[in-house]
Formats: structure tokens, C-alpha cells, sequence
């Protein structure tokens, strides 16, 4: 069976605007876009989409390529202090010459809808509700909707990332999931996914998994994305494994969607956290 992120992300969507279109006062985001990155157009573009579709406002700070940090500080701590904006967030990669973790740390907690900066992350190792990143929220969504409890599971994650990977193997270990991390040192990673009744793909290589890789009946869900030669591609051979395991998520259509969906969860939460604040 498909794990369908497209519709279930119109489903989040929909149920979302009609939630705000009860708001008095609209949810903001800001999104702080530091040169002219053209996947970063395109991302933008999706979010101002979903913005103006469940009715936030959006903002669209676009910085020179060669803006310096103390600016960019500057410009986080106007944001921070205006009650108006309601959720804020740095648009990935940033020049060089800028330090990502810096300018994350800077926004405040309760703004921080992509969940990266430390005093969220902090909260997600302790398993205290925070923002979470999108894609891995956006992951457990997906298993939720279609009743697979990871609880007692032998999940494998392969990739550990601070956006995707390591995320998701602290929510799954919260959610009592035995989870096994994976990563390019890893040796025979084929003996390890073969044992895993969900297995969770986060690496950036095209069909990475392979038939032989994966246990019969098991759940896979491949969030990487793969550009070759204009079309798109997950880590995982979706069409030589899609017969012999019980669900899968497909490239495009599954979590792609999902992280969108997330971070719209995430505005409104920002703004309900904001609100009990005042
Ligand atoms: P990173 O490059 O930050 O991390 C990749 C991780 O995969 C690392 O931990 C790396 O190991 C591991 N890895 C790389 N090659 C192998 C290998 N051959 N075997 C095992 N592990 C390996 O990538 P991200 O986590 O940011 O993204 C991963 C993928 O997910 C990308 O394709 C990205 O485009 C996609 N993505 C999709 C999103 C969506 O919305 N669907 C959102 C975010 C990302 P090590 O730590 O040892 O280097």
C-alpha cells in the first residue's frame, strides 16, 4: 500500500484553514532568504502557496548574497521582538560566510517553526512538546494516518542528520520505537535494513535500498530526493520493492508533501504557544 503524502497533506491543509479562517488576528511567517539559491526559490514559492492558501500572511525577507551576519542578527532580533510575526525561518543553505547554527540559535524558541534551533532540539531529547522539524514530524504523521504504531518495532533510520535523520531516532525512541541509526561509516547495511519492520531512508542516494534489502511485509518510508536528469528519484528502488513490503512512500508524493504539511502545523502552533505567552 502507497503512504499518500499528497492527500494527506490537502487533508491537513484544508483542516487548517478552516481553523484560521476563525482567527481574528492571521498567523505570520517570515521567511529570511540569504542570496538566490534557485532550489530555495522554488521551496519559498511552496510555502507562500501554502501560506496564502490556509491564510497566514507571509513575509519574504530575500538578503544580498554578501550581507553580513551581524546583519542578518540584527534582523532576527527585529523579528523576534515584533509580535506580528509569528513564526520565523531561515531558508537553507546560507553563504558561507555565514554560520547556520548562529543565526538558528538566534531566533526565539517559540518563533522557530523549522524546530532546529538548540532550545528546541534540547526539548525534543527530553521528549517535551516543541516545534519539531517538519520532515521528521512529517514522517510520524504519515505512520499515524495509516495506524502503524512504531511502539516495540525495530525501526531502522539511515542517515542522521540534525535535519531529518537524528530528529526522527529521538521522536521514534520517544515513542518507544528500538530504533538502530545508520550512517555512510555503517558496515553491511544490507544485514541491518533486512532485520528492520520500518525502515526510514534519509541519505540523499538514489535507490540506495534495494529489493534484496528489505525485509518481506515491512513498512518503507524514503524521504530523500534525487534529481537526475530532471526527473525525480528517492534513495529507495520504489518500483522493485513496492510488491514485496506491506507500505511505502512514494518520490514525489510521500513525505515531500508531508514536511509542507508539517511546517503549516507548525505556524499555528507557534502562534497558539505566542498567544498563551501574552
Ligand atoms: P545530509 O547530507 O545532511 O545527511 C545524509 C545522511 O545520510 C548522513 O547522515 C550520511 O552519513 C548518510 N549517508 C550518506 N550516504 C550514505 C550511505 N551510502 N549509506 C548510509 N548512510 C549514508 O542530508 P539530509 O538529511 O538533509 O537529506 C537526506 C535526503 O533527504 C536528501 O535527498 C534530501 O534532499 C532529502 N530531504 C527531503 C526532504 C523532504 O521534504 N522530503 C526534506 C529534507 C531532506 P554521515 O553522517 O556518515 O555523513
Amino acid at each position: 500500500m502507497i503512504l499518500d503524502g499528497k492527500r494527506l497533506k490537502e487533508k491537513i491543509l484544508n483542516d487548517l484553514k478552516e481553523k484560521v479562517s476563525s482567527l481574528n488576528e492571521k498567523p505570520t511567517l517570515c521567511v529570511i532568504q540569504i542570496g538566490n539559491d534557485e532550489a530555495s526559490n522554488i521551496y519559498i514559492n511552496q510555502k507562500r502557496k501554502m501560506c496564502e492558501f490556509i491564510g497566514y500572511n507571509f513575509i519574504h525577507e530575500k538578503l544580498d548574497e554578501d550581507v553580513s551576519q551581524d546583519y542578518v542578527l540584527g534582523l532576527i532580533d527585529r523579528l523576534n521582538n515584533d509580535s506580528k510575526i509569528t513564526s520565523i525561518l531561515i531558508q537553507m543553505p546560507v553563504p558561507s560566510s555565514i554560520d547556520p547554527k548562529t543565526i538558528q540559535n538566534r531566533v526565539k524558541k517559540e518563533k522557530d517553526v523549522d524546530g532546529l534551533n538548540d532550545y528546541n532540539v534540547i526539548d525534543l531529547l527530553n521528549n517535551r512538546d516543541s516545534l519539531i522539524p517538519c520532515t521528521a514530524n512529517g514522517v510520524l504523521e504519515l505512520l499515524n494516518e495509516y495506524n502503524i504504531d512504531v511502539e516495540g518495532k525495530h525501526v531502522v533510520m539511515v542517515g542522521r542528520s540534525s535535519l531529518v535523520g537524528m530528529p526522527l531516532f529521538h521522536l521514534l525512541e520517544n515513542k518507544n520505537a528500538t530504533v538502530t541509526l545508520c550512517h555512510s561509516k555503517t558496515k553491511d547495511l544490507k544485514s541491518i535494513t533486512k532485520t528492520a519492520e520500518i525502515l526510514i531512508v534519509a541519505t540523499g542516494n538514489k535507490h540506495l535500498i534495494t529489493e534484496d534489502m528489505v525485509k518481506e511485509g515491512s513498512v518503507i518510508v524514503d524521504v530523500g530526493i534525487n534529481k537526475v536528469d530532471g526527473k525525480l528519484y528517492g534513495d529507495v528502488d520504489f518500483d522493485n520493492i513496492k510488491d514485496k513490503v506491506s507500505y511505502i512512500s512514494p518520490v514525489p508524493g510521500g513525505v515531500g508533501p508531508m514536511t509542507i504539511a508539517s511546517l503549516a502545523k507548525n505556524i499555528l502552533k507557534a502562534y497558539e504557544i505566542q498567544k498563551d505567552i501574552d
